[in-house]
This record gives C-alpha cells, structure tokens and sequence, in this order.
C-alpha cells in the first residue's frame, strides 16, 4: 500500500513507454529519448496544481484577462547523472525553468550517498523545486539529497522518478513527510546489490551507454 504522498501516473501512454525502457534489447539511444518523453509527461502531472494569476493581454479582437504561471521560475533539480536524463524532458515542457544539480554517488559498501557536486539557482526560497532521479531505490540519494535543498532554503519541494521500491518510498516519506513523490511505478523491491527490481537495470548506464 503505497504511502499517501505517493502518486503513479497510469496513464497508457506512460506505461507503454515505460515498458519499452525495461526491456534489455532497447538500445541507448532510444531509452534515453523515451526518458526524456516521460520526463515531459510526468512533469505535465506534477505542475497539476501550480498557481495561476490573470494577465490582461490583447488577443487579435479584443482584450482579455488571461490565466498565466504565477509567482518565480520552477526550480528542476537533477541528483546527477540519472536526474538529467528525466531533467531534459522537464526542460522540453517548462524550458524557462531554472536548474539545479546535485552530485551523489552511492558508497559501494555502505550504500549511503556522499555528496561531491552543489550548484543550485538564486532565491531558491521562492521557487518550487522539483527534484528528479529516475530510480528512487533505497531512497538514501534521494533523502540526501531534499535534505540540502532544505538546508538551501528550499520550501516547496516535489519529488519526480520513473520507478520507486516501497522501501525508497518509506525511507524517502519517514524523512520527508513534506514532499510529495511521484512516479510512473511502484516496483516489487530491491535485490541484494539494492537495484529496484523487477526495475530497468542501472540507469545511468543505460542512458550514457556505460557499464
Ligand atoms: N539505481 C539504478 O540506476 N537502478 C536501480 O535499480 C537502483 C538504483
């Protein structure tokens, strides 16, 4: 039973996309355009709810009071390399976004991340981040990396994947009540080496070709 803050987009064209990327056979040229399509879509679910404000504008005809984003540019936070690959479809859809990058690598032995890149926009304060790695697997990365988004001054804050493990997401919600996820599955779990299964593999291998 997924968490209360946790929402999966189901919508077909997701799922199939999504299954394409699972499967083994597809090449990495084409896993990272159909991330980078999921990244548009998710993006068009997790910006649902963003406030608006009208704007008087004159259409050919006539005036017209006009409902237009309200408040700063989106924040986009990629949690390198993977986020980047999600944080390019993301740009396709709000191209005026600005875009934060935080560099985690997780320990080998003890799976914790340790940060080793920071680059965040100005007056982060005002703006609403959405934070992007597509696999939220033991949900450590993650944790990390809203926790300096926090110390950053962040206050709006949403968490986007392509796919969670229960345990990243009940990991992820026992830290960060706040922030909502969402994602385009909730996988069965993790395997000993922590990849989420029955998952994609690794995915910034499988975006950037590497092993
Ligand atoms: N990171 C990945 O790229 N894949 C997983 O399955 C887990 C973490």
């Amino acid at each position: 039973m997924p968490a209360s803050n946790v929402t999966v987009v189901t919508h077909p064209l997701v799922q199939h996309k999504l299954t394409l990327m699972r499967d083994v056979g597809t090449p990495s040229a084409t896993f990272r355009a159909l991330l980078r399509e999921i990244g548009l879509l998710l993006t068009y679910e997790i910006c649902r709810d963003l406030e608006t404000e009208l704007a008087e504008i004159k259409t050919p005809l006539e005036p017209f009071m006009a409902p237009r984003l309200a408040g700063r540019k989106l924040c986009f936070v990629s949690i390198l390399r993977a986020g980047n690959g999600l944080v390019d479809g993301m740009l396709d859809l709000v191209p005026s976004a600005r875009v934060g990058h935080i560099g985690l690598y997780r320990d080998p032995n003890s799976l914790r991340p340790v940060e080793y890149y920071l680059k965040l926009p100005d007056r982060i304060h005002e703006r609403l981040c959405i934070c992007a790695d597509p696999m939220l697997a033991t949900g450590n990365s993650a944790v990390a990396a809203v926790h300096r988004l926090k110390e950053a001054g962040a206050k709006r804050i949403k968490f986007v994947c392509l796919l969670a493990a229960p345990e990243g997401i009940e990991n992820f919600a026992a830290a960060h009540p706040d922030v909502p996820i969402l994602t385009a599955s909730i996988d069965r779990g993790l395997n000993d080496h922590a990849y989420i299964v029955p998952g994609l593999g690794d995915a910034g291998d499988r975006i950037y070709g590497t092993t």
